[in-house]
């Protein structure tokens, strides 16, 4: 409770300081519209990326889809402070809206992975599952506490533990790739979180199934802070054609710290990453990122995520979350240009799309 009261004051206190988003430098592409970027590649059909909010990216490759962290039930500060967040069920349906309006169907989904077991990145699971919006059972490409988390929803989630190289001691071994569909392959890769507000990160550690038990499933009323992150993944997602990598994309996830072994050199060598879906919060507390992986990875494109305010009503129009300094990520990355990686100006680099934007690229 304590610590619940600390992230409420210090959130509250940060966010006096946020600037609107007119103020971002230069106006980085912010895009509340469809878009479509064409893409130096062997892919033969166009891959659709579609953002929901904080981490929550879908995507489409000739009709096979995967998903990431669903999440909409953006909470109000005072909910997350109070300890007790349930479902919104108005900002799921608009949600569900957006996802079929972008031509995405959650049917179609039969894997979804999450980064970490943080109530914004899992929360509305159980109230898609308990709605039959995906099929049963559904993969669950994910950490422990996740797990745990969902531990009521075992009969219909197939849950598959991440094993990834990188960080920690597993070595890479072409086996640890997930084979998802025809065309799409994803390589979970171990990472790490920044800390939240002012160095300090909250939620850390192992979420518990004594907890998670007893929630009544239907509303899943909780407590934000019982919903622990556990291991970290990041994600590379591969689309195939002829047996080959040819359209690579990096699911950057909280990771970000850096961490060298992050995408090991092998599989780098093998295809380059085309785009970089990197999340913006809390950047500051990381003087490496996003510099160290630009640098490394020099993606095309750059797709920013996790950098409205999702304590704010997910049906209006989004705010910057608060507590993070948005400038701040676009020096970094202007620093770590060089011959091999560089950029015209940052609207040709960076998307920072609003929920619901759909990117395509061909
Ligand atoms: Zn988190
Ligand atoms: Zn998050």
């Amino acid at each position: 409770m304590k610590k619940t009261l600390i992230l409420f004051l210090l959130v509250s206190l940060h966010s006096l300081a946020k600037p609107p988003i007119k103020y971002l430098k230069n106006g980085v592409a912010i895009n509340k519209c469809n878009v479509c970027y064409p893409i130096k590649s062997n892919i033969q059909d166009s891959l659709h990326i579609l953002y929901l909010g904080c981490n929550n990216v879908m995507m489409k490759y000739k009709n096979e889809q995967v998903m990431f962290d669903p999440f909409f039930s953006y909470q109000a500060l005072k909910r997350v402070g109070m300890g007790s967040i349930q479902f919104d069920k108005r900002a799921i349906h608009l949600g569900l809206e957006r996802i079929e309006q972008a031509g995405f169907n959650l049917k179609k989904v039969k894997d979804i992975f999450i980064s970490h077991g943080h109530y914004d990145h899992v929360f509305d699971l159980p109230y898609l599952i308990n709605h039959n919006e995906f099929i049963n059972p559904i993969k669950l490409h994910c950490n422990s506490s996740v797990q745990n988390e969902l531990i009521k929803f075992k009969d219909r989630i197939r849950f598959i533990t991440n094993q990834s190289p990188g960080c920690e001691s597993i070595a890479y071994d072409e086996n640890l790739w997930q084979n998802i569909s025809e065309h799409i392959r994803v390589l979970p890769l171990r990472s790490s979180h920044a800390p939240h507000v002012l160095g300090v990160q909250f939620m850390k550690g192992e979420s518990n199934t004594n907890t998670f038990e007893q929630y009544d499933t239907t509303n899943f009323k909780s407590n934000a802070m019982q919903w622990k992150g556990g291991k970290e993944y990041a994600f590379l997602v591969d689309i195939i054609e002829n047996n080959k990598p040819v359209f690579r994309i990096l699911m950057q996830g909280p990771s970000i710290k850096p961490c060298p072994d992050i995408l090991p050199d092998a599989v780098l060598k093998e295809k380059e990453v085309d785009v970089a879906v990197m999340i913006i919060a809390s950047n500051q507390y990381v003087k490496e990122y996003p510099g160290y992986q630009l640098a490394r990875l020099k993606p095309k494109k750059v797709i920013i995520t996790h950098w409205e305010n999702f304590f704010k009503d997910y049906t209006r129009e989004p705010t910057l979350v608060p507590s993070t300094q948005h400038d701040a990520f676009f020096k970094k990355a202007s620093k770590a240009q060089s011959k091999e990686w560089n950029y015209k100006s940052e609207s040709d680099m960076f998307i920072m799309p609003f929920p619901g934007t759909k990117i395509s690229f061909k």
